[in-house]
């Protein structure tokens, strides 16, 4: 049955009541609406006068109370843009971030578009590195790995609905879940890095996202560690290895790679100008 509630009032009231917990209130009260109706947000502001439901209504504020409780927008529309990409979010997965651009830039230009070369990204989450990677180079192979068979689903979602199709999904541990005997060219990976004990993890979206994609050991670099410890045995000689890292982790990064003969390291900064990625390069063979 129709309520006496029209898509503006809606709005309206939800913004009020989101007002004191989020930033951008009437934004987000038109993202859930509109994700709700299944309409644009220009749709909502033409139409309305348009009356809802008693079932969208209560659907509407089931949404906005557990956006009041924390619950992230992006898993509440089940959407989250990354690289001009629409990628499916689930609580299974972290929520790509701008910041990690900057490592799909960088790879970017490590190689010539039209070589064949293969990359792999460790711990893709919803794939969003890797397919932003896999559009932008379509001569390029691209592997991606997870260990959580929940976030993989969503990467294979991600990739057949965007009809990308030189990638390839990989279930399995870091390294694991790549090929026997494989050497690439790049090795990427925006892995955890947050220290276990770091009280930004009892705040915010980073409450509800998984805690394995997030944290890693005492000093965060458990997962970093790792990935540069191997990573030589997966390179081809000359291949690059890139790692989001930290703003404060800059240089532990780059001790790391030098420990493990990696050489022409460099740190990188975001465009918040924090330090966020560091590269090394294979010295095999050389
Ligand atoms: N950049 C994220 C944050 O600090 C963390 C992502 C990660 O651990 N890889 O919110």
């Amino acid at each position: 049955m129709d309520s006496s509630i029209t898509v503006a009032q809606a709005i309206g009231t939800a913004a009020n009541q989101l007002h004191p917990h989020v930033d951008a209130a009437r934004l987000e009260a038109e993202l859930l609406l509109s994700h709700l109706l299944g309409k644009s947000r220009s749709w909502l502001i033409t139409w309305s006068d348009t009356r809802l439901d008693d079932q969208q209504l209560q659907h509407f504020s089931d949404l906005v109370n557990k956006r009041i409780q924390g619950v992230p927008i992006a898993q509440l529309t089940g959407e989250r843009e990354f690289w001009s990409l629409p990628l499916r979010v689930t609580a299974d997965t972290l929520i790509p971030r701008p910041e990690t651009e900057l490592l799909v830039e960088t790879c970017l230009d490590l190689y010539p578009a039209e070589n064949s070369i293969t990359v792999a990204d460790l711990g893709t989450g919803s794939g969003a590195i890797a397919l932003a990677i896999a559009t932008e180079r379509p001569a390029w192979c691209i592997l991606a790995t997870d260990k959580s068979h929940q976030a993989l689903d969503v990467a294979i979602h991600n990739a057949e609905t965007l009809q990308i199709d030189n990638i390839q999904l990989l279930q399995g541990d870091w390294f694991d879940a790549l090929p026997a005997n494989i050497r690439v060219e790049v090795l990427l990976s925006n892995p955890p890095y947050i220290p276990m004990n770091d009280p930004h993890l009892q705040q915010g979206d980073l409450r509800f996202e998984p805690r394995t994609a997030l944290a890693s050991g005492d000093d965060g670099l458990d997962a970093i560690r790792l990935i540069i410890s191997k990573a030589s045995d997966y390179l081809e000689p000359g291949g690059y290895l890139l790692l989001e890292h930290g703003y404060n982790q800059g240089s532990a990064v780059r001790r790391l790679m030098h420990q493990s003969a990696l050489g022409e390291i460099n740190i990188l900064t975001d465009l918040a100008g924090h330090e966020r990625v560091t590269i090394g390069r294979s010295t095999a063979g050389k």
